[in-house]
């Protein structure tokens, strides 16, 4: 962003000289183009970074950020120059360590797969594939056969097929069963779930017309009833996943919703979103509708992700009858939905473990981390804090406290998990200015600021991490 001859006429002299002293950008590719570290980038990349960092500096003078003009000296500006063309051509996706306590994080990447499902995708990647090839004809097969008899398996439906994500579930659902008539909805389901899925926004965009019936607190049977007309096409009950109406409620029980849908032959769909093959509340957890308990009772149709409370990778899982689910294979959305081999792949390799119910909660990330116990955790955080106290101590103040983990991805928001944090509390340097500095590391740590300290929740810290997290801290402050 260069200023006009008007702008720099408006310039004090200290500030024009200091603009005259900015080096050329050719004399900076000059040098450039011997130094080792760059090797990898393309002189491109080099040249448009050069220009953007000059063009900082000249930034940094107009405001008068920038008065000491010997930053601007090639000596002293070249090792800065390097490591900022370094950081700009860095990896963009990385990894994190997530010390949020916050399990299914949705912007630190949902769900974590365990190793052997790990080794299936990476198989898939590799290697050839049976994917759209049936072994037993030798001609072209289906991919979602791949995981359809799996998922009926382990729900209990008659047939299941697997998107991109839960949001396209719900929006082929509607446009499969709804488009052009009306979808009958609670006025207390209408949710909105992080980064712009709300109910009534891909109602409209599947084609279909909201009627929303009852009041916000309270639905009964007899609104759905009165709601029924010509225009009809599907009752749709919504998981409020991620919040609860509390106090004088009523919500209609499926049973008594399903018994209105046979009677006035209309289908009843479940938008699940976490979906919970396993019943968590045997683990002290907070009661959430199964899959398996959904379709049991009798719902048509029923959504849901996978990369949620399932702990698989991001996808949308539809199951339910089959006359429904085959019509929704036809759709041409589909092909626009559609799910790619890693992610089959995956989803296969996960649901193989929920056969177990004991193995699925030992060895998918999402579901140990919020089954381990509390004292696992306080173990995990003390270790680290003695690593710290041994070695920073003239920095820093660090201590153990109780604090509380989430599930996250907006599944149990009520659940409180019992965790444990190391409080850092720097001496000599300000609270935010660490948290950037653990940010801007090759693996960046994201914590919370919370009373001037900055809190590592050690439930989303996995033991191989603690070392990790040491050596940062140690690389920050020496
Ligand atoms: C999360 C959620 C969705 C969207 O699922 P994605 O997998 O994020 O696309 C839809 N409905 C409900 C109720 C949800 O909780």
């Amino acid at each position: 962003m260069s200023k006009t001859l008007s702008e720099t006429a408006s310039l004090d002299r200290s500030q024009q000289q200091l603009l005259r002293c900015l080096p050329k950008i050719d004399d900076c590719l000059n040098l450039l183009s011997s130094d080792r570290a760059l090797h990898a980038i393309p002189h491109t990349a080099i040249k448009s970074g050069v220009r953007e960092y000059i063009d900082f500096l000249r930034q940094r003078i107009f405001t008068g950020e920038l008065s000491d003009g010997e930053a601007l000296s090639l000596d002293r500006m070249m090792p800065v120059l390097i490591s900022y063309l370094l950081k700009r051509d860095q990896i963009r996706f990385r990894r994190v360590i997530n010390a949020t306590g916050v399990i299914v994080h949705t912007n630190l990447g949902r769900s974590l797969l365990p190793t052997e499902t790990m080794d299936r995708i990476y198989e898939a990647g590799m290697r050839y594939s049976n994917l759209e090839f049936d072994l037993e004809t030798g001609n072209r097969g289906s991919r979602y056969s791949l995981v359809e008899d799996l998922l009926c398996e382990l729900t209990g439906a008659e047939a299941g097929l697997v998107v991109n994500n839960n949001a396209a579930a719900v929006l082929i659902v509607l446009e499969t069963l709804a488009k052009g008539k009306e979808v009958i909805v609670s006025r207390g389901q209408l949710v909105e779930i992080g980064g712009s899925f709300r109910i009534p926004d891909v109602m409209r965009r599947s084609g279909a017309t909201l009627v929303e019936v009852g009041a916000t607190n309270r639905t009964h049977l007899r609104d759905y009833r009165a709601a029924i007309s010509e225009e009809t096409g599907l009752l749709l009950k919504v998981h409020c996943s991620n919040f609860r109406i509390i106090g004088f409620t009523k919500e209609v029980e499926n049973k008594e919703l399903v018994a209105l849908g046979r009677e006035q032959g209309l289908p009843v769909a479940e938008d699940l979103g976490s979906g919970c093959l396993v019943d968590l509340s045997n683990y002290g957890l907070m009661k959430e509708p199964t899959v398996q308990e959904v379709i049991a009772s009798g719902v048509d149709v029923v959504t849901f992700s996978g990369d949620k409370l399932l702990g698989g990778p991001q996808a949308g899982i539809i199951v339910g009858k089959k006359s429904i689910i085959e019509k929704i294979k036809k759709n041409p959305l589909n092909r626009a939905l559609r799910i790619d081999k890693f992610t089959l792949s995956g989803l296969e390799s996960i649901l193989r473990l929920y056969r177990d119910r004991e193995t699925a909660l030992a060895t998918i990330p999402t579901l140990a981390m919020i089954s381990t116990p509390v004292e696992t955790v306080d173990k995990r955080a003390r270790r680290l804090r003695r690593l710290l106290r041994r070695d920073l101590k003239s920095h820093c103040t660090f201590s153990i406290k109780d604090v509380v983990s989430r599930v996250g991805g907006g599944a149990m928001p009520e659940q409180n998990l019992p965790s444990r944090a190391v409080a850092v509390e720097p001496l000599h340097l300000a609270v935010n200015r660490l948290e950037r500095a653990l940010r801007s590391q090759d693996i960046p740590v994201i914590g919370r600021i919370e009373e001037d300290r900055l809190l590592f929740d050690m439930r989303t810290v996995a033991d191989d991490e603690v070392p990790l997290l040491h050596n940062t801290l140690l690389g920050i402050f020496s």
